[in-house]
Order: structure tokens, then sequence, then C-alpha cells
């Protein structure tokens, strides 16, 4: 692997094992309006907007998308759905992974689709020191989210680094696409039930089957780094 200067981080799946509970809340909010969904379809609508994944659904079931304020009310009953599900765990392995970019010399940054504040606080409990600020784009810091390459770009200038010389940890084929399309080296990792032909189809650079084998990785790079010196 070559040398990257920085590690693009997302947070939903890859630092948090929090998306069970997203499609569980989505899937909540779907069967209370009697809209039918398959329980693991959420896991491919991540990194869309609220308003965008209910419109597709919408669309998909009722055949018309709904107006922004129904769709805002139905996002609202799906993030209160998140929220009372309390916080979510720390991804097994996600620590290993955090310590090993960080001993390999690259600067850390969150890149993350959320806006969810349970979460983003947590950070410094769980990650202490590494997304400070200066080292986060969330939801409120692009106009355009995932798939769009504007939060990779712009993690990538925040720490004055060239897209190509990042390393995106993303979960999501929608979240792969948008590394790609900001020209970075993507390392996909499989934390849900998402099959690793759609991260293939997105173009994935490399693909680990869990957090604790992408760890595991990063650790042997450091181990044969340390026995060379
Ligand atoms: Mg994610």
């Amino acid at each position: 692997m070559k040398r990257f200067k920085a590690a693009l981080i997302d947070m939903d799946g890859v630092l948090y094992d929090s998306m069970r509970g997203h499609a569980a809340s989505w899937k909540k909010m779907c069967d209370e309006i009697g809209l039918d969904t398959d329980p693991d379809e959420f896991y491919m609508y991540e990194g869309m907007t609220g308003k965008a994944t209910i419109n597709l659904l919408m669309k998909r079931e009722r055949g018309h998308e709904v107006s922004d304020e129904e769709a805002a009310r139905l996002y609202a009953i799906k993030t209160a759905n998140f929220r009372a599900l309390g916080p979510a765990p720390v991804m097994p392995g996600a620590q290993r992974m955090i310590a090993a970019l960080g001993a390999l010399s690259m600067t850390r940054v969150l890149v993350t689709g959320s806006a969810q504040a349970s979460l983003l606080d947590k950070l410094e409990h769980d990650y202490p020191g590494v997304f400070v600020d200066g080292r986060r784009v969330t939801a409120l810091d692009v106009k355009h989210g995932k798939p769009d390459p504007e939060p990779y770009l712009k993690g990538a200038s925040l720490v004055g680094a060239h897209p190509a010389d990042c390393m995106v940890v993303e979960n999501a084929p929608l979240g792969v696409r948008a590394g790609k399309a900001a020209g970075c080296f993507v390392c996909a990792v499989m934390t849900g039930p998402v099959p690793r032909e759609e991260f293939v189809k997105e173009g994935a650079d490399m693909i680990f089957n869990s957090m604790e084998e992408f760890a595991d990785y990063l650790e042997g790079i450091l181990e044969n780094k340390q026995l060379r010196k």
C-alpha cells in the first residue's frame, strides 16, 4: 500500500455499530405508515439524505413523491426512533483501526453525512483527541452529501492534502462512490449485510470482511515497518 497523508473516515457503520439502529428506525417508521419495505434495503441508502430516501420509497410504493413538509415530518419520526434506541456501541476493531492509522502517520479526519448530535458528541469520549475541531466534516458543512464527492474533497482540503494522497474508510456503497468520485483510495469495510459485489461495482480499491480484519491488516503493515527499521 502506498503512503497516504490522511485517512478520511466515515462514522456510521465504521466508528459506531449504528447502522442496525438506523435500519430498524427506518423500518419502524415505514411500517407505521404502511409503507412496504425490506429490513435490509436501508443499508443500500446509507449516505442519502432523509428526504431522498423517503421520496425513493414513496415513488416506488405509492407512485409519487411527497412535499418537503411531509418528508421532514416522516424523517423526524425516524430520527426520534433512532434516538430512543440510545447511543450505538463502538464498532469492534475501530479503535485499533484508528490507532494504527495514527501510528502510520496519517492525519485522521471524520467525514460523515450525519448531523446526529448523539453520536457526534460521543466521539471525543470514544476516540479522544482524534476528531478535534478542524478534523470533522459533517452534514452541516456541505451543500451536497454523499454520493457527491464534496464531503471527501472537503475533508482532504481541511488538512491540505491532495485527494489522491487520502485513504477513505467506508462501509456504504454510496460512500465508496463518493470517495472514488473525489479521487481518493477507498477501503470498503463490510460491517453490514450489503453483499461484496456492491462494493466491487462502486470501484472500492480494497474490501475487508470486517473492521477487525481491516485493523489486523493495518497493524500488519505497521509491524513490517518496525521490523525493517
Ligand atoms: Mg457509513
